[in-house]
């Protein structure tokens, strides 16, 4: 399978759905990474701690946006590296963006038709109407850019048209166990990252710019992946909302569904040691 993902920012990539990426790159699938802005002005915490002190390093507080993007490159790539992601596609733009492009639904478009992915991750556009999350505005961007890679036409674009089976958006605040809780409203897809937890832990703490790694990192984990696994019965999970309805050709039932025993799987989920197993290091 071919996974491609498309978000706002280069640590988004991290935070969504890394546990899920490392599982698929030890399946053998193929990852392509499609990030749309450099974030060189978002969470600048390293450069904010450092002229916040008394005697603040020239060199970082003098730090212009290119190199701020430039060091967030370097730290993204070292994150690829540990989560199994084969291509990162930097689209560069400034992070101010607060609207969808048209140029930049090109450009989208171009690399669906370049790598014609099986499925693509994106966050999850959480009020398309109002445009105050870049998050947001990158989805939009995407399904937009999905549409026009389905109208690609041989003879007059020089490419063939792309069909893209499935997009699994992340990030979906709704937590709830069932289709009618919250009429329908809800994450409905759950990625067991128990077995990755550790390498989505590393792969943030390559991001010490922007302060996602160390207790943050392993905080994020706990937290949000350890909800997210409540609800999916496993001790860690990344969520996931499908884009498009699923045809199956008997009434699907999980493996994960068959082998639940609902009064004990709290024990076994409830186990987390996360700062014991992937201790920070403090100092480096
Ligand atoms: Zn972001």
């Amino acid at each position: 399978m071919k996974i491609m993902t498309c978000f706002a920012h280069p640590a988004d990539t991290v935070t969504n759905c890394g546990g899920t990426l490392a599982r698929h790159a030890d399946a053998g699938d193929e990852i392509v990474a499609v990030i749309l802005t450099h974030g060189g002005r978002i969470h600048p915490n390293k450069y904010a701690e450092e002229w916040r002190r008394e005697n603040p390093d020239d060199q970082i507080t003098a730090a212009s946006i290119l190199e701020i993007a430039e060091n967030k490159k370097r730290e993204l790539e070292r994150a690829a590296d540990v989560l199994g992601i084969g291509e990162l596609v930097l689209l560069d733009h400034d992070d101010t963006m607060a609207t969808v492009h048209e140029d930049v639904v090109e450009q989208v478009a171009e690399q669906i038709a370049i790598h014609a992915p099986d499925v693509i991750i994106a966050d999850y556009p959480q009020n398309p109407v109002v445009t105050l999350s870049s998050h947001t505005v990158a989805t939009m961007t995407l399904l937009a850019a999905l549409e026009r890679a389905q109208t690609f036409l041989r003879n007059v674009d020089g490419r063939a048209e792309v069909n893209v089976k499935q997009v699994f958006f992340s990030g979906n605040p709704v937590l709830v166990g069932d289709s009618l809780s919250a009429y329908g409203q809800r994450a409905d897809c759950y990625i067991d990252i128990t077995g990755t937890v550790g390498r989505k832990i590393a792969a943030m703490d390559c991001f010490p710019s922007q302060g996602y790694d160390g207790d943050f990192a392993r905080k994020v984990v706990e937290s949000n992946n350890g909800e997210h696994g409540r609800y999916a019965g496993v001790n860690f999970a990344e969520a996931y909302t499908r884009f498009r309805n699923e045809t199956h050709t008997l009434l699907p039932l999980t493996e994960h569904a068959r082998s639940q025993d609902y009064l004990t799987r709290h024990r076994d989920y409830s186990v987390i040691n996360l700062r014991e197993q992937f201790p920070v290091r403090r100092g480096e």
